[in-house]
């Protein structure tokens, strides 16, 4: 058997593969500052081991992929890399919820056909050596806590806010994944009961109000109707952070109160209740980079949603702080791109929900596109 560990990352549009060497001998500098991870091929973990990034190879998947599709590509990606070579163990990082138990992926959203398949029992007997199979938020989680911003960190929540809003727990140094697996769901928290209907079936979930393809539809169904227009405002919310208040947002908005008019129209398909797929901007590419983006050109519209997106975030991680009491939360994802205001109101609104005598920071992820598979290797090598 060959000293090199297999790590592979099914992300829904992607598939990525990549192998490591666990090195005996490290004489890799305990950087502290973390871009360090970004450019490095080699990163040392807290507790001293080191690995290093032998090869990396990422395909997108065509979009009438199924599960059978994607786990014949990624084998076939994988065979590639070892070029014949053993691996000592495969960890994988899935995109969709996952029994770890079981090592069996329950279901993807975006993919069909992922429906309770025992993906951990496949690929050990296909490379012949043990794997462990774990939803993308934990293994980004154990990523970060071995290798990136949450090192020397043994309570932290880390937060993916992207397409989706998903978290994972490290707890006393540990994965806490709950009974069942399910710890971490910080997405379908709520932060605004009167809120707009979530794809879960509930109302101003964190998720439904923070992640980039709600905050596009958001946004896409208020442009040409800018504030002012026909008499309605657009966010009956007053901005939280802006002008000059300090105070977090009430429930459904000033205009609305407790049970009011949901501020926003609901441009889901589907009904109450129903669990359906993320929302599309009908007719357009639009995206959260976008919602970003024409915030920082001075769109006001956008900069409200961006911020009552950040401020929801902020309750969810607030709430959280007071439940559970980590030392920090680590975001990553794409809509932690955008911008110091953003990052400014998720702060201000943890702390404004958080008791005075909860403490906690709030810092970026450090391992960028690659954490999925750092963390891949993180979760064969912590225990749990
Ligand atoms: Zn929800």
């Amino acid at each position: 058997m060959d000293d090199v560990y297999l790590a592979l990352d099914f992300g829904g549009t992607k598939l990525s593969a990549a192998i490591f060497r666990k090195e005996e001998s490290a004489d890799f500098t305990d950087d502290a500052d973390y871009s360090f991870f970004k450019s490095a091929k080699s990163a040392k973990s807290a507790d001293s081991t080191s690995y290093s990034l032998l090869d990396l190879r990422r395909v997108v998947t065509p979009a009438d992929a199924d599960a059978a599709y994607e786990l014949a590509a990624m084998i076939a990606l994988a065979r590639e890399l070892l070029g014949g070579r053993q691996p000592a163990a495969v960890g994988v990082s899935f995109g969709g919820p996952v029994d770890f138990a079981r090592g069996v992926v329950r279901l993807s959203h975006h993919v069909r056909g992922w429906e309770n398949v025992p993906l951990r029992d496949v690929l050990a007997g296909e490379f012949g050596c043990p794997a462990a199979v774990d939803n993308d938020a934990n293994v980004a989680a154990l990523g970060e806590h071995r290798f990136g911003a949450g090192r020397g960190v043994d309570d932290l929540l880390y937060v993916t806010v992207s397409t989706g809003v998903g978290g994972g727990w490290v707890l006393g140094g540990r994965p806490w994944r709950g009974h069942g697996g399910m710890a971490g769901e910080i997405g379908h928290t709520v932060a605004n009961p009167a809120g707009p209907l979530c794809l879960c079936g509930k109302r101003g979930c964190v998720e439904r109000l923070a992640s980039g393809p709600y905050m596009a539809a958001d946004y896409g169904g208020r442009v040409g109707n800018p504030p002012g227009g026909r008499g309605e405002d657009p966010l009956p919310n007053p901005l939280p952070g802006g002008e000059g208040t300090p105070i977090p947002l009430p429930p459904g908005g000033v205009r609305g109160g407790f049970g009011g008019e949901d501020p926003l129209p609901n441009p889901l398909p589907g009904g109450e209740g129903t669990r359906t797929s993320l929302p599309e901007v009908e007719g357009t590419a639009m995206t959260g980079r976008d919602v970003a983006e024409a915030a920082a050109a001075g769109d006001e519209v956008a900069r409200a949603i961006l911020l009552r997106g950040a401020w929801a975030l902020g309750v969810g991680l607030g709430n959280a702080a007071n439940l559970i009491n980590p030392q920090r939360f680590i975001l990553g994802g794409g809509v932690t791109k955008a911008g110091e205001a953003w990052w400014a109101e998720v702060r201000r609104a943890a702390a404004a929900t958080a008791l005075p005598e909860v403490s906690f920071d709030i810092v970026p992820a450090a391992l960028g596109d690659d954490a999925p598979l750092w963390g891949a290797i993180a979760l064969l090598t912590t225990d749990d």
